[in-house]
C-alpha cells in the first residue's frame, strides 16, 4: 500500500468538549461552557481555510479531494446546528468533498438535539459512532456516562429515522462493576439492535484518567475496586469476538467488527498508512512529502511521511499554535509502521506488497522476526500473508516491538538508555 500514491485525503476535526468527563478517559476533552464551541469553531475553520498554505509551508501532498471525514471528539454531537453548517460550510470551500464520502460523527447516546440530528443528515453525515461502553446502566454510569439503555436504543432509531442507517456502537471490556454474565447482556442488547459496526475496547488505564490514577494509588471513589482483572477483561474480549462473528460480524481489526461493506473507510486509513490531515484539538496528520531526501538515489522508495499532532491544550490552541509536534518518518520507519499498522488488520501483512515498496531485502531480514512470533504462536504466515494469531491480537503490544528499532524502542521507554 503506497502512501505517496494516494490521490484523496481523509480529514479528521476534534471537538473537545464534552458534557461530563467519564472516568476513564484520557484524551483533551473537557466540560466546557457552550460559549467556548463558538470560539473553537472559529479557530478550526481558521485552520480548515488555511491546510494549502500549511500544506506548503511543511512541503507535503494534500490533496484536495476528500473521501473520509471523522468528526470525533470529545463530544462533536453538541454542535449547535448553526455551527454544524459554519464547519462544512469550511469545509467544502477548501475542499471537494467526493459524492460518496463517509462522514462520520462521534454521538453521546442521550445528548442529540432534534435539530442538531437535521443539522447532521442537512450537511451529508452518513454515519454516526455513539459511544455506547456499556448497556448496563449501573456500568454506565459508574464510568461517569449520563445515558441510559435506553437513551442509545432510542437514538438508534431516531439515526434511522433521519435516514443515518450506517451505525457504530462502541463497548469497553473491564469497566467497574462488569461482570461476565453482564458484558453477555452488553453484547445481547447491541446484537439486537441489528447495527452493522461494533467496536470492543479492553479498557486501558494510565495515569491520564481518573480511574487509571486511583488504579495506581488505590481507592473507591471511582470504583477502581470494582475494575474486573486482567483475565476477565480477555476473556470478555474472546466473547465478544465469538458472538459478534456468530451473528455476522466479522472482525477487521483487533478492536472493530463489522458487516460485509460496513468497515469504517476512515479508521482504514489509519491501519492502511494512507493520508489524513487532522485539524483541531490533539489532532494527528501523516501526509507524504512532496520530496525525495538528497540520499535517495532509489526514487522508487517511499518519500518521507510527515507525522504531526496538534497541541492537546485549548488555550494554546485557541491561541493560533498549529501542529506542535512533527516527526519525519523515512524509510525503516514507515517500513516498521507497515508491519505494525499492517498486522492490527484481520487481512494482514502482504509480503509482496512490501518488497514492492521498500524492496526485498528489508523484508527478507524482517522474516526473522515473523518466524520467533510464530514459533511463540503470536503471527501466522500462509503463502505471502503474515496475519496476527488469536493469541496475538492480545498481546499485539508484545508483537509490534519486535518490529520496532531499538531507536523507537529507547523513544517509547521500552529500552532504557543507561
Ligand atoms: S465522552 Fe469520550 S471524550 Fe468525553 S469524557 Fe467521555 S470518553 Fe472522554
Amino acid at each position: 500500500m503506497q502512501v505517496a500514491v494516494a490521490d484523496t485525503v481523509g480529514l479528521y476535526l476534534s471537538f473537545p468538549f464534552c458534557r461530563s468527563k467519564c472516568t476513564y478517559c484520557n484524551f483533551a476533552s473537557g466540560v466546557y461552557p457552550a460559549s467556548e464551541h463558538d470560539r473553537y469553531l472559529n479557530r478550526l475553520v481558521e485552520d480548515i481555510e488555511s491546510s494549502f498554505d500549511w500544506a506548503e509551508s511543511v512541503r507535503v501532498e494534500l490533496p484536495k479531494v476528500v473521501d473520509t471525514i471523522y468528526l470525533g471528539g470529545g463530544t462533536p454531537s453538541l454542535l449547535e446546528p448553526e455551527l454544524i453548517h459554519r464547519l462544512f460550510g469550511a469545509i467544502h470551500a477548501a475542499f471537494r468533498v467526493e459524492g460518496n464520502a463517509e462522514i462520520t460523527m462521534e454521538c453521546a447516546p442521550g445528548q442529540l438535539q432534534d435539530a442538531t440530528l437535521f443539522a447532521m443528515a442537512e450537511v451529508g453525515v452518513n454515519r454516526v459512532s455513539l459511544g455506547v461502553q456499556s448497556f448496563i446502566d449501573s456500568e454506565a454510569s459508574a464510568s461517569g456516562r449520563l445515558h441510559k439503555r435506553s437513551d442509545v436504543l432510542d437514538d438508534v432509531e431516531r439515526l434511522r429515522a433521519a435516514g443515518i442507517t450506517n451505525l457504530n456502537l462502541d463497548l469497553i471490556a473491564g469497566l467497574s462493576g462488569q461482570t461476565l454474565s453482564s458484558w453477555d447482556e452488553s453484547l445481547a442488547v447491541l446484537l439486537d439492535t441489528g447495527v452493522p459496526h461494533a467496536s470492543i475496547y479492553m479498557l486501558e488505564v494510565d495515569e491520564d484518567s481518573r480511574l487509571g490514577r486511583e488504579l495506581l494509588v488505590g481507592g473507591h471513589r471511582y470504583h477502581a475496586d470494582l475494575v474486573p482483572t486482567d483475565e476477565a477483561i480477555v476473556r470478555m474480549y474472546e466473547k465478544a469476538a465469538e458472538r459478534l462473528h456468530n451473528a455476522g460480524l466479522q472482525q477487521y481489526e483487533i478492536s472493530n467488527f463489522a458487516r460485509p461493506c460496513s468497515a469504517s473507510r476512515h479508521n482504514l486509513r489509519y491501519w492502511q498508512r494512507r493520508p489524513y490531515l487532522g485539524l483541531g484539538l490533539d489532532a494527528s496528520s501523516a501526509l507524504v512529502a512532496r520530496f525525495h531526501p538528497d540520499a535517495h538515489a532509489n526514487k522508487t522508495l517511499p518519500r518521507p511521511l510527515l507525522r504531526c499532532k496538534t497541541t492537546d491544550d485549548l488555550r494554546t490552541y485557541l491561541t493560533g499554535l498549529k501542529h506542535v509536534e512533527a516527526d519525519w518518518l523515512f524509510v525503516a520507519e514507515q517500513f516498521e509502521e507497515a508491519w505494525f499498522l499492517g498486522l492490527r488488520m484481520n487481512r494482514g501483512v502482504d509480503l509482496q506488497s512490501l518488497r514492492s515498496e521498500f524492496g526485498a531485502e528489508r523484508v527478507e531480514s524482517a522474516l526473522e522476526s515473523v518466524t520467533k512470533l510464530g514459533a511463540n504462536g503470536l503471527v501466522s504466515k500462509a503463502g505471502e500473508t503474515v496475519t496476527l494469531t488469536a493469541r496475538g491480537r492480545l498481546l499485539s503490544n508484545e508483537v509490534f516491538q519486535e518490529f520496532l528499532t531499538e531507536r523507537d524502542l529507547c523513544a517509547t521507554g521500552a529500552v532504557r538508555v543507561s
